[in-house]
């Protein structure tokens, strides 16, 4: 087990900056996910760590030595890609054994290794089959396995579960997250995909354009987003985003009031906020409830199963998504009078700075 430190890591590719002065430390055992839209720099920097891109400036620290003046296969990393990329002539056994012999290892302690890991993946019973008699899942499972078996200091996926269908996505994700508690490996988990970062991460580090806008918990980070964009990037659906029309002060907390007219009593310190420019209320759709003075007219229903999500413009014409449990009994056309609870919003300055309800 190692812990991994980047320190002022930036890569430029010509005048694409794809990796803007990243600073993080995951500890050793974590199991982090960098999570971000397309073209964020998520996979780049995935790729600075495993040495299959060299930085343009900054350090890359792993179980306290400097790794990024190592060529890739002294770093003790292992990288799992989105394709796989198994060998097609070959069967389980021997995609797993390839590196270990490669590297020397001997026949019986190939074998015990490939024996234990196998059985720990569940696919002790496919080892004489080629990547071809697989399913997906299983060819990822062998993938994981074909990177165990080197025992890495450090685990690296890069969008290993985007090739599998919804159904085998969420197993596979409780098998990795299984497979984390078992090991305790250090894992890096690179994702533009915001459940899966919800819901395997210890910690989350959303990206944006380079740069790691927050690191934390995947409920901080829900919770506490510290700018507009991860407040809309992570949550699904994202955050409803209101313009505020004026501001008031009551009792040292923002009472605002919407463009459309509504009023909220928000509990966010007014100290923080006081002389900042324009505003946006943020609020999720669960802190969005029926009943109360602001009217809305539905114009999308989601009917989800075990919750209803309602979509429903406003008297501005902006729109508002909240949810309701279950079936919820209602039509298309309909008006309804919305409340928003002031303890849980949010208020955005022009930059998209974060000021939460305390
Ligand atoms: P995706 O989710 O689509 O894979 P990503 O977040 O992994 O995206 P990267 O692949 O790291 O993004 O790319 C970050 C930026 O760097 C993008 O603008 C991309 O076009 C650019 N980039 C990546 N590799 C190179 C390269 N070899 N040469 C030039 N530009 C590159």
């Amino acid at each position: 087990m190692a812990g991994l430190s980047l320190r002022s890591v930036s890569k430029r590719f010509g005048n694409v900056e794809a990796v803007r002065d990243v600073t993080v430390e995951i500890d050793a055992g974590e199991f982090a996910v960098f999570v971000g839209p397309s073209g964020c720099g998520k996979s780049t920097l995935l790729r600075l760590i495993a040495g299959l891109e060299e930085p343009t400036s900054g350090e890359i620290h792993l179980d306290g030595d400097r790794s990024d003046v190592l060529p890739p296969g002294a770093r003790g990393v292992a990288m799992v890609f989105q394709s796989f990329a198994l060998y097609p002539h070959m069967t389980v056994y021997e995609n797993m054994a390839f590196g270990l012999r490669n590297i020397g290892v001997g026949v019986g302690q190939i074998n015990q290794k490939i024996t234990s890991i196998a059985q720990n993946l569940e696919i002790a019973h496919l080892l004489d089959r080629r990547p071809r008699q697989l399913s997906a899942g299983q060819r990822q499972r062998v993938a994981i396995g074909r990177a165990m078996v080197k025992q890495p200091k450090l685990f690296l996926f890069d969008e290993p579960l985007s090739n599998l269908d919804a159904a085998l996505r969420a197993r596979t994700r409780i098998e990795l997250a299984r497979m984390h508690q078992r090991t305790q490996a250090t894992m890096i988990f690179v994702t533009h995909d915001q459940v899966e970062a919800m819901t395997m991460a210890g910690r989350i580090a959303v990206m944006n354009q380079g740069r790691i806008e927050q690191v934390g918990t995947p409920m901080e980070v829900y919770n506490q987003p510290r700018s507009r964009f991860v407040a809309a990037f992570i949550g699904t659906p994202g955050m409803n985003f209101l313009p505020v029309a004026t501001t008031d002060m009551q009792g040292g907390r923002m009472k605002v009031r919407l463009t459309d007219g509504a009023t909220i009593d928000s509990t966010v310190p007014a100290a923080a906020v006081r002389g900042i420019g324009p505003l946006t209320l943020g609020v999720r759709a669960e802190h969005v409830h029926a009943g109360g003075g602001t009217v809305a007219r539905v114009n999308v229903i989601e009917r989800l199963g075990d919750r209803t999500l309602i979509y429903a413009m406003l008297g501005d014409g902006s729109t508002i998504v909240y949810d309701e449990p279950g079936d919820a009994s209602i039509r298309i056309g309909e008006k309804v009078e919305l409340s928003f609870d002031g303890t849980a919003v949010h208020l955005f300055d022009a930059t998209g700075r974060a000021y939460h309800a305390e």
